[in-house]
């Protein structure tokens, strides 16, 4: 990715966008949007951070992994690690019998009536939606300057196999023809990127190809985020003002 420089002003810097404490005085950490675990190695350069409270940095992580790693247990069609593609899934599932375990059980096996087996796997929603969310109000945050505060309006995640066809194509669209709606703020990263196409396909800003995408987009007076991860799990977080 590109280093995209940030010029609106310096308001609302002050506060972790997480926990909305002050950040003065508090231990912080600069926080990778996406988080640097969702991704695999190498890593691409210049990803977008966001200064956060080091507690909610923390927070975060166990939620993370188990995303992460549920993921690739799915996209394998098994918790081997030996099968997992993601090494970072492969190495939590080496290490911690408990994740396997919770993982392993979270699959059921069926026989269609076509006689075929398929594998279903039931998330642990709560541990995803968070991780979607702590993303989306960082990617809102990067790209637009705008503190997401109050609890998202909205919230869906679900594979993007499972979506219709028109639910698909409403997905990987922008909600205008051509030209947004509304234009970002000027100095805003994303008035950049309109302006540049740096990083951009459609509305859509690729992180790691095939790993991680998000697209953000103002949408009546709210703001919406989308994100797939491993071209596998889509989510949708929006916030109205
Ligand atoms: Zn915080």
């Amino acid at each position: 990715m590109q280093r995209i420089e940030e010029f609106v002003d310096e308001r609302q810097k002050s506060w972790c966008i997480h926990c909305v404490r002050s950040l003065a005085g508090l231990k912080t950490n600069d926080d990778h949007v996406p988080s640097k675990s969702l991704l695999t190695k190498p890593r691409p350069h210049h990803l977008p951070v966001v200064t956060i409270c080091r507690e909610c940095n923390t927070s975060f992580s166990l939620d993370e992994q188990y995303t992460v790693t549920f993921i690739s247990c799915v996209l394998a069609g098994s918790t081997d690690p030996e099968r997992q593609l993601n090494a970072s899934a492969a190495r939590a599932l080496a290490d911690s019998s408990a994740l396997r375990a919770r993982i392993e059980q979270s699959r059921t096996e069926y026989r269609t009536i076509g006689g075929e087996m398929r594998l279903v796997w039931q998330p642990d929603i709560d541990r995803i939606q968070r991780v979607v969310v702590k993303n989306a109000r960082g990617h809102a945050y990067f790209e637009y300057g705008e503190p997401m505060l109050d609890p998202p309006a909205h919230i869906r995640v679900l594979p993007l196999e499972a979506m219709s066809g028109s639910e698909r194509q409403r997905f990987e669209g922008s909600h205008g023809e051509g030209s947004p709606a509304v234009w970002p703020e000027v100095g805003s990263r994303m008035m950049t990127r309109l302006a540049t196409g740096e990083d951009l396909s459609g509305s859509w800003v690729t992180v790691q190809d095939g790993i991680y995408r998000y697209s953000v987009q103002t949408v009546g007076d709210g703001l919406q985020v989308r994100t797939v991860l491993y071209e596998y799990l889509a989510a949708e977080v929006q916030w109205e003002h």
